[in-house]
C-alpha cells in the first residue's frame, strides 16, 4: 500500500500550490477541504448526522448545504463547532482512507488545513509543512480572495496551531518564501518517498 503522506499549512502558506507540483509528478492527491464538502452534500451517513444534529434546515430543498445556515449556527459557538468537526472529519478520514488503498502509487498526498489540528497527523506515516511568514500569507489571501478583509485573515491564523509549532511537528518543511525555489524542495521529499524510504 501507498505511504500516507500529510501537506499542511496555515491559510496562505501555499500548501494548494505545493500540491499542484506533486500532482505534476504523477502523485495521488487528495484535496480534504473540498472532499469535506463535497461528502457533506452527498455521504447518507453524514447528512443524516448533521440533519440530526442541527435540524432539517441544515439542507436546502435541492438537497445542497445550507451554508448560511451552518455558518449562522457555529458562529461564535465552539461547541457546536467540534460537534460539526465531530461529524465531519471522522467521515473524512473514512473516504481518504478508501481513496488511498485503491491508489497505485509509492505514496499518495493528503492537503488539509488542519492536519495537527483535527489529530488526523495520527493516520498518516509523515506529515509535510508548508511554512511561510505570517506577512506574506496575509498578503497572499488578501490578493486571492477579495471578499476576504485582513481583519478576518487574522482570526483564521488565530484559530490555527502556530506555524512554528507546525514546524516542530511536522517531518519535512518546505519553505514557501519568495527567495527559495519550491521545486528543488519538492523534488527532495519526492525522491525520498518514491523510494518507500
Ligand atoms: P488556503 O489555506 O487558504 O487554501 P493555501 O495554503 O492552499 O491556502 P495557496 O492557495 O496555495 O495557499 O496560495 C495562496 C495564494 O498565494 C495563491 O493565490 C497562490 O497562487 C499564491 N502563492 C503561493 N505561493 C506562491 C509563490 N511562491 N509565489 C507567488 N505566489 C504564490
Amino acid at each position: 500500500p501507498p505511504l500516507l503522506i500529510g501537506l499542511t499549512g496555515g491559510i496562505g502558506s501555499g500548501k494548494s500550490t505545493v500540491a499542484r507540483i506533486f500532482q505534476i509528478l504523477g502523485i495521488p492527491t487528495y484535496f480534504a477541504d473540498d472532499r469535506a464538502k463535497w461528502l457533506m452534500a452527498n455521504e447518507p451517513d453524514l447528512i443524516q448526522g448533521i440533519q440530526s444534529t442541527f435540524g432539517e434546515e441544515a439542507y436546502l430543498e435541492d438537497g445542497s448545504v445550507n451554508r448560511v445556515f451552518l455558518a449562522k449556527e457555529v458562529f461564535s459557538d465552539p461547541e457546536k463547532v467540534k460537534k460539526i468537526n465531530a461529524l465531519v472529519h471522522p467521515a473524512v478520514s473514512k473516504d481518504f482512507a478508501s481513496w488511498a488503498s485503491k491508489q497505485k502509487s509509492p505514496y499518495v498526498l493528503k492537503e488539509a488545513a488542519l492536519i495537527f489540528e483535527t489529530g488526523s497527523f495520527k493516520d498518516l506515516d509523515y506529515v509535510i509543512n508548508v511554512s511561510s511568514p505570517l506577512k506574506v500569507r496575509v498578503a497572499r489571501v488578501l490578493m486571492r480572495d477579495t471578499h476576504r478583509s485582513e481583519e478576518q485573515v487574522n482570526q483564521i491564523i488565530d484559530q490555527q496551531i502556530p506555524d512554528e509549532t507546525k514546524n516542530e511537528m511536522a517531518d519535512f518543511i518546505i519553505k514557501n518564501v519568495d527567495n527559495k525555489l519550491l521545486i528543488p524542495q519538492v523534488l527532495k521529499i519526492h525522491e525520498l518517498l518514491k523510494s518507500n524510504f
